[in-house]
């Protein structure tokens, strides 16, 4: 069966599992899930489970976005990348880290001018400066 391996297009011998024709796009058979010789896999398809070759953004097998949008920069990224291309925030816990961020930022209090410290300070040399 090695003999078959350096077939880039993968497309003219069966799955060496289960006989299935290989699916050219995919990285494993879409039905014994077994691995295809020499190729690449991304990631798995949220829709059939397939995996395809590393880089495609659509199943090879039924075709559904490989995808996914940054929650922060609505940059769309492969899914088989753990961090957003464009703003490199890793996508695990990216909503729930979205969410809290944006608690933190409703809840933070109003900017303001007014140190305590450093009024106290200007009100001892305030006191100092009169006597
Ligand atoms: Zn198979
Ligand atoms: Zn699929
Ligand atoms: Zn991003």
């Amino acid at each position: 069966m090695a003999h078959d391996d350096d077939h880039l297009d993968g497309c003219d011998h069966d799955c060496q599992s289960c006989g299935a024709a290989p699916v050219p796009g995919l990285a494993a058979c879409p039905y014994c899930r077994a691995a295809y010789a020499g190729l690449e896999a991304g990631a798995a398809c949220p829709g059939c489970g397939c995996l395809s070759v590393s880089g495609r953004g659509v199943c090879a097998h039924c075709q559904g976005a490989l995808t996914r949008a940054c929650v922060f920069c609505q940059a769309v990224s492969l899914l088989e990348l753990a961090q957003c291309t464009r703003c490199h925030e890793a996508f695990a816990g990216a909503v729930e880290r979205k969410r809290e961020r944006d608690r933190l930022a409703r809840s933070a209090p109003p900017v303001t001018n007014l140190d305590p410290t450093g009024a106290n300070i200007f009100n001892t040399l305030n006191a100092i400066l009169k006597k």
